[in-house]
């Protein structure tokens, strides 16, 4: 599979990262909590190596709740400070200043600098919203920021960036580059939907093979994933005309219904 890269953005996210370097005094670093390996990114660790960071495994509530635990317990043992979160909740502030105090060293500091960085699509502006409470920030499928920079006062003692610093994935295997597809990490354009979607089905098929069955109702023990696409497309009509299937109409409804979560709590990497 190949996925386009993107040096000009990835320069332009370097550039805001080192502007706004010295006035930084935390970095809320925003992963999916299905994908906490391929939703990091190593440029964050080069050049705020010296910087408190706190993870953040947003999406708690369509991962895997045991393989989330064991992903925070994971990066506790490298004395790496996580939580995991729900950005659409509302209710994650109190939660993220309790770790943000855990982690600086002036545990009596007013007036914390953080700023959110994450890969497009983890939910950065989600979480801008839920930690100022208001819609403020847009919100979308697109990789949209703000234009002007302020910040602004969250909780007690928290001061945020409003404008999340935008980190493009790195694929430094192909199957992180699956796995950012599947979660709508990278734009749908940018890979092939039939190999994506064909990932993911021999994914479930080794690790939750019921997961397909009871969304998709399928009677068998099938394994073959053109098979179970081709049940799928009899079962839900997808037909071009007359009796020709219309794959692309599965494809597209397979992976849709895993990102929303009616496959069930499915984590994509295990530690
Ligand atoms: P950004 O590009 O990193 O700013 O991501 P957004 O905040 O725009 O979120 C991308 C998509 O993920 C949107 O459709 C959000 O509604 C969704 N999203 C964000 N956080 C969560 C979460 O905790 N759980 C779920 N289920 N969806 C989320």
């Amino acid at each position: 599979m190949t996925i386009q890269w993107f040096p000009g953005h990835m320069a332009k996210a370097i550039r805001l990262i080192k502007e706004k370097q010295n006035q930084i005094d935390i970095i809320l670093e925003i992963l999916d909590a299905r994908i906490p390996l391929s939703s990091r990114n190593p440029v964050l660790d080069e050049l705020f190596s010296d910087k408190p960071r706190l993870l953040l495994f947003n999406k708690e509530d369509l991962s895997d709740r045991f393989i989330t635990n064991k992903w925070l317990a994971y990066f506790k043992a490298k004395n790496i400070e996580a939580i995991s979160i729900n950005a659409l909740s509302g209710k994650e502030a109190h939660k993220i200043e309790r770790a943000v105090k855990k982690v600086i060293a002036d545990k009596d500091k007013k007036s914390i600098k953080c700023v959110v960085f994450g890969i497009p699509n983890v939910g950065k502006s989600s979480l801008i919203n839920c930690l100022i409470g208001k819609k403020k920030v847009l919100v979308g499928d697109k990789p949209g920021v703000t234009k002007k920079e302020n910040w602004v006062t969250v909780g007690k003692n928290l001061i945020l960036l409003d404008t999340p610093g935008i980190l493009w994935p790195k694929f430094k295997n192909l199957n992180i580059g699956y796995n950012l597809a599947v979660t709508n990490c990278i734009k749908e354009q940018r890979y092939d939907v039939d190999q994506v979607a064909t990932y993911l089905c021999n994914f479930l098929i080794k690790t939750s093979p019921l997961a397909i069955k009871s969304r998709f109702k399928i009677e068998d023990n099938e394994k073959n994933p053109v098979k179970i696409f081709e049940k799928i497309a009899q079962n839900r009509g997808c037909y071009i005309s007359g009796n020709e299937l219309d794959y692309d109409r599965v494809y597209d409804l397979f992976l849709r219904e895993f990102r929303s979560g009616k496959l069930g709590k499915i984590s994509l990497e295990t530690p």
